[in-house]
């Protein structure tokens, strides 16, 4: 556990960031270097640092953050075309932030996250 990890800092409104959509559980903000037209990332306010350590009382939150991103489909306009919605976890998986997190890419370039 760490609440003063840079997501931590960030949901707290402590660290700065380019905040598109917030409620009580979660907070999504554009990513520092996107990788597609529209990338944003989706954290819960509450640290749990990465899938593999998650357990069953995470699951309203996670699945909270799944309708977040439907919501962010809409409100970006990408909700017929189509987006990406991606969970990176541990160092093979490329998890770099220990504050799980899903990559929402969606526009053109929108790929792999
Ligand atoms: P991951 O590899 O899934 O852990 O992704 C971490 C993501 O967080 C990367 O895409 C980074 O660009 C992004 N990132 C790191 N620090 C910040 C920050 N302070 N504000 C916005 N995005 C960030
Ligand atoms: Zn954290």
């Amino acid at each position: 556990m760490s609440g003063d990890c840079i997501f931590c800092r960030i949901v707290r409104h402590e660290s700065p960031a380019d905040i598109e959509y917030e409620d009580d559980e979660v907070v999504a903000f554009k990513d520092i270097y996107p990788k597609a037209p529209v990338h944003m990332l989706i954290v819960p306010r509450r640290h749990i640092a990465s899938l593999a350590t998650a357990t069953p009382a995470d699951r309203e939150t996670l699945g909270h953050c799944l309708l977040v991103a439907r919501t962010l489909g809409e409100r970006t306009g990408y909700a017929e075309r189509g987006y990406r919605v991606s969970l990176n976890t541990g160092p093979e998986g490329g998890q770099v932030v220990y504050h799980i997190h899903l990559h929402f890419t969606a526009g053109r370039r929108a790929a792999r996250a």
